[in-house]
């Protein structure tokens, strides 16, 4: 086969003199190795090829499937393939997920319904059907099992995975081991998603989202400084909105300023979150990748279809919510030790409250008389257009009290339903950017997963 000859790659010497070097590459197609200056892989013919210089070394993945409820409904209507899919619903809900094809229109993901479709009034608008997408969230889960242990769940549809060490046993890097687990998604379930490769969490996640669809991203350690100076400083983890104006009204609106404050001062500043900016402005992030880290909370939401001033009709909708949230908690086999009242205004200004409960539960009823004090106090006249209700400081269940979970039959079957959704009003994850996240606001999406499998595995231990 005639092949092209890449141009080779330049990199500077420490000295400042241009050199060349082979960096490894990779076919994104069947993971095959692909010799210097080759653009094109000689197993498949492929032109999807990945160099870089870290390739072989970088161990920390972050995989994120793409446009995840969309890309679901089009595998299962080809008819939708080329046209501009919307899943969300309601007059006045938001994009749960949206389709590439939608995102040319500048459709996206939270995105007011209303304003998508003034932006794409031809898209194809489908109601979700978590139910599906939980069944396919679990598939992909099962196969990312199959590559190493250490899988965290971020959300249904996106994970971390560490696969230090798995070269020796696998016989594969872990970018190729990644490469194939990518395209066994494509193949055997039907969608697909976006590699991130890096050294730690951090730059994984934000490497996985550099090149979607169907991406492959690495970052490594020799250019991560470099690749974080000019960025905003809210792509650090934890930095939102509101600290992000508090950092800009301090001078700093990059990452690399970031860098020119002292550890002290931004700690001083910004007390524990400080020391997280200073670390990360840096590319440094200690975390590991923990299958069994914990949900932080529990929570729905509603946004409604006309905003709400009046007490009695916001209790009435702040009702089903906890009723909802129990049902999570149940299913997780959590206890909650405070609850969250979440409103937003009309002009979308959040409100969020928290008091601790008396004595830690998972009953719908003392959620909402917890709940409700907080709610009075709010319910001023102002009109709100959104409510949630949460639980967090959250518990595992003691097992003394539920010896039926442990039954390993119970703990080994499908994960159990997903929690029945939405309806006229989706659930929202109005200031999260990725609402697959909405209704476990941290960790393991699936709300049956953590309690019972650190229940399991005590049971195991005995
Ligand atoms: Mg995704």
């Amino acid at each position: 086969m005639n092949e092209q000859v890449e141009d080779p790659e330049k990199v500077r010497t420490p000295e400042g003199r241009s050199r060349t070097v082979a960096e490894p590459g990779l076919c994104r197609d069947c993971g095959a190795p692909v010799p210097p200056r080759r653009q094109r892989c000689r197993e498949c013919g492929s032109r999807r090829v990945t160099r870089h210089a870290e390739l072989n070394s970088l161990s920390i993945a972050h995989i994120d499937c793409d446009a995840f409820y969309a890309s679901v409904e089009k595998r299962d209507n080809p008819a939708l393939a080329d046209l501009p899919v919307i899943v969300g619903g309601g007059q006045r809900g938001v994009v749960a997920a949206c389709c590439y094809v939608a995102r040319l229109y500048g459709v996206r993901s939270a995105m007011p319904m209303f304003k998508a479709m003034a932006l794409c009034p031809h898209a194809v608008v489908l109601p979700p059907d978590m139910k599906k997408y939980q069944a396919v969230g679990r598939q992909v889960r099962a196969t990312m099992l199959e590559l190493t242990p250490l899988v965290q769940p971020l959300s249904i549809d996106e994970a971390f995975l560490d696969l230090t060490g798995t070269g020796e046993s696998l016989g594969l890097s872990p970018a190729r081991s990644l490469i194939l687990l990518v395209r066994r998604l494509e193949t055997e379930i039907g969608i697909t998603a976006s590699i991130g490769l890096s050294y730690n969490k951090f730059l994984a996640k934000v490497a996985s989202d550099l090149d979607k669809p169907r991406g492959f991203k690495a970052i490594g350690r020799a250019e991560a400084l470099d690749f974080l100076g000019p960025r905003p400083v809210g792509l650090i983890w934890g930095v939102g909105a509101a600290l992000q104006s508090k950092l800009e009204h301090d001078g700093i609106t990059t990452i690399a300023e970031l860098r020119d404050r002292d550890e002290i001062w931004l700690m001083k500043r910004y007390g524990v979150m400080g020391r997280r900016l200073y670390r990360f402005a840096r590319g440094e992030d200690l975390r590991t990748v923990d299958p069994d880290e914990e949900t932080k909370s529990i929570s729905a939401e509603t946004t409604f279809s006309r905003d709400i001033s009046d007490l009695g009709d916001l209790r009435n909708r702040l009702w089903p919510l906890c009723e909802t949230v129990a049902r999570r908690m149940k299913a997780a086999g959590l206890l909650g030790g405070s609850v969250v009242l979440k409103l937003k205004t009309g002009d979308f200004r959040l409100v969020t409250r928290s008091r601790r409960v008396g004595a830690p539960t998972q009953e719908p009823d003392a959620v909402f008389e917890a709940v409700m004090p907080l709610l009075e106090r709010e319910a001023s006249g102002v009109a709100y257009r959104l409510i949630g209700v949460g639980c967090a400081d959250l518990t595992p269940l003691d097992r003394s009290a539920t010896p039926d979970l442990l039954a390993p039959e119970l703990l080994l079957a499908p994960r159990g339903d997903p929690p029945a959704e939405p309806a006229p009003d989706v659930p929202v994850p109005a200031t999260v950017p990725d609402p697959q996240r909405s209704f476990v606001t941290s960790g393991n999406p699936s709300p049956m997963l953590p309690g019972f499998e650190r229940l399991y595995r005590r049971k195991r231990r005995k």
